[in-house]
């Protein structure tokens, strides 16, 4: 009666693999959340392309995928995702952004699209398929899990989940900018007493100013309104590619020293919600 989550893509924006980049990793967006015998996949940045090689180990041939948003970063591993490519393979893409802009599947389909990509969406013979819905839905993906949504401040809009199962509950919320002193109510409301909240930790406070209107938000802010919703962790996520190990390393502590149940995600880290 667990929610296991495996973090395999933790940066934001680019991926960053570099000497500099080994502790925290160098991955972008993607995590794992594992319910019995259900995947859950949030988000396709090139994190998904090892996620793909462990599905297959596993012999799983089944997922949903939900995508924040549909920037390089959350979705550019998706043609590395090998599984999609296996015909007996069943995936099903949702996003909650796209529902006046012509939907998810026209994106995927652009993504891998001549002269930007050689290989077609159509040549991956797994069963694809792809539903838009309006943010605020509540979906069920299966017997005992509820999965709620909710709008975030970001460029082009993005989609936050909140995983319920068992009495236990996972949100996932990026990429979203917030304003100083002005909690965000919609988060604040959203992420009410949960279990552990994976948060946009792209920028520290003081790198903010000069970051305004870029669509992302600061550990400290996580840690304000983790505290004032009484969830119980914090996960740093969206890490900025200028972060290395050194400065990720100095964040994680400062971010522990204020509020101890903050740790910052890592390339491959497993959590267990139980
Ligand atoms: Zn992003
Ligand atoms: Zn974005």
């Amino acid at each position: 009666m667990a929610i296991d989550v495996k973090f395999w893509g933790v940066r934001g924006s680019i991926a960053c693999p570099s000497p500099d980049h080994v502790v925290y990793g160098g991955n972008t967006s993607c995590v794992e959340m594992r319910i019995g015998d259900q995947t859950l996949i949030f988000d396709a940045g090139t994190g998904i392309r090892n996620l793909g090689k462990d599905l297959i180990r596993r012999k799983v041939t089944e997922a949903s995928i939900y995508l924040t948003h549909t920037h390089w970063d959350h979705i550019n591993g998706f043609p590395f995702f090998v599984p999609a490519y296996n015909p007996v393979a069943r995936f099903h893409v949702l996003a909650g952004h796209l529902t006046e802009q012509g939907g998810v599947e026209r994106v995927f389909s652009a993504q891998m699209a001549d002269p930007t990509f050689p290989v077609p969406l159509s040549a991956m013979k797994s069963k694809l398929t792809f539903e838009d819905f309006p943010v605020g839905s509540v979906l069920n993906p299966a017997d005992g899990i509820v999965i709620r949504t909710a709008p975030l401040r970001h460029p082009n809009g993005a989609t936050a989940y909140r995983v319920e199962y068992a009495g236990k509950s996972v949100c996932y919320v990026t990429d979203t900018e917030h304003v100083p002193d002005q909690p965000d109510e919609v988060i604040l409301d959203f992420i009410q007493n949960a279990d552990l909240v994976i948060y946009d930790s792209t920028y520290t406070d003081e790198e903010f100013p000069a970051k305004v209107g870029w669509g992302h938000s600061t550990w400290q802010e996580g840690i304000r309104l983790c505290r004032a919703a009484n969830a119980k962790r914090l996960a740093l996520f969206h890490h900025d590619p200028d972060h290395n190990d050194a400065a990720m390393t100095v964040i994680e502590q400062k971010a522990r020293s204020q509020w101890s149940n903050t740790f910052a995600a890592r390339d491959e880290m497993v959590v267990v919600i139980e």
